[in-house]
């Protein structure tokens, strides 16, 4: 099949698309490189355009002859979207309505939509099923969720197929250690950690130890990236025009804060700085995905998302390019860029 990934130059959409060309499809990347990385795309893969350049992508879609998207672009901060709705509108929904009405435009009627545990109010029980009630608490959750009824309303009315998958917490490198996280500004646990094991931060802070959890520590469900590529892939093989399916990807177990550190602290073999300080405004104590709905819809079978595989892929990214994708030897050499 070929393939479109919006965001493919991002973390997660860079993952997906290289599993989808392992596993016997063509697929480009569409990324205007404002949280992309070039490198994390194999080359000639990558056009660089704007989801908000309704023409560019339209004219992408005709050329490539392409015949499913997969919807990766996007702003994904939780803070940044209560300070700047604005931008989060824009690239999220009014970006997602630009998707929709290329995909339109140039007859392609499949659509798999990056989505997320924050269209989830926070009173649900956990594990979190589909039809938990969808009462997003950020506006980050709620421009994800309007994109997500946008979808549905233009599948309905012009005859596309379409998923969404509500990620929880993507995490982890590519087996070798070739590719991972890489952002500016980064708030995410995992790679905080190991830039304080490589001396780029002081020590991770943990927001909040009085918890009601196990060690008063919050409660995430880590999802490895090459598991939600198999996810992806799963999905775009089985989807028809005229289907609609919603998919919680986790692991279905949780992790605390302080388990991951531990986590990470044998991986590396010594303790790592860190000091509990008061929570992050919007934080729930517990998200855990159920996700049996993939498992047994479409046999999905995640692999690597025990806490121990995603933290030890996780530190060998980290220790082969401590600076990100700016220490890997051929962006050094100028040759992706
Ligand atoms: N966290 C933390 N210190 C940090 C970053 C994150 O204690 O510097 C905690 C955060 O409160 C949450 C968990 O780690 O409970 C995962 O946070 P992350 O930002 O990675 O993902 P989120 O769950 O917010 O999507």
């Amino acid at each position: 099949m070929n393939i479109l990934c919006t965001g493919g130059a991002g973390y997660v959409g860079s993952a997906c698309l290289r599993w989808l060309l392992r596993h016997g499809h063509e697929a480009i990347a569409y990324d205007d490189l404002s949280a992309g990385n070039a490198e994390a795309v194999p080359d000639g893969r990558l056009i660089v355009g704007d989801i908000l350049n309704g023409g560019q992508l339209t004219d992408v879609m005709a050329q490539h002859h392409v015949d499913a998207v997969m919807h990766f672009a996007a702003v994904a901060s939780v803070p940044e979207s209560i300070s700047d709705p604005d931008l989060y509108y824009r690239v999220n929904v009014l970006g997602t309505k630009n998707v929709l009405d290329a995909m339109r435009r140039t007859g392609v009627n499949r659509i798999v939509f990056s989505s997320t545990a924050a269209t989830y109010g926070f009173d649900n029980p956990m594990p979190l099923t589909e039809d938990a009630d969808q009462l997003p608490e950020t506006p980050y959750g709620t421009t994800k969720l309007a994109a997500e009824r946008m979808i549905a309303d233009y599948a309905r009315a012009y005859d596309f197929g379409y998923a969404w998958l509500r990620y929880f917490n993507a995490s982890g490198a590519d087996l070798d250690g070739q590719f991972g996280e890489d952002r500016d500004h980064e708030t995410h646990l995992i790679p905080i950690i190991f830039q304080v094991v490589n001396a780029h931060r002081e020590k991770l802070m943990i927001y909040g130890g009085t918890f009601d959890t196990r060690d008063g520590t919050c409660v995430r469900d880590y999802v490895h990236t090459d598991d939600l590529g198999q996810a992806h892939q799963r999905v775009i093989e089985a989807l028809k025009p005229g289907d609609g399916r919603a998919y919680n990807l986790g692991s279905g177990t949780g992790a605390t804060v302080m388990e991951v550190l531990r986590a990470a602290e044998n991986v590396v073999g010594h303790p790592i700085a860190h000091e509990i300080v008061d929570p992050r405004p919007g934080d729930p104590a517990v998200l855990i995905a159920g996700s049996d709905r993939i498992r047994s819809d479409l046999g999905w079978d995640p692999q690597h998302s025990d806490v121990e595989t995603i933290v030890a892929s996780a530190w060998r990214w980290h220790q082969q390019c401590p600076d990100g994708y700016a220490s890997k030897p051929e962006a050094a050499a100028g040759k992706s860029g």
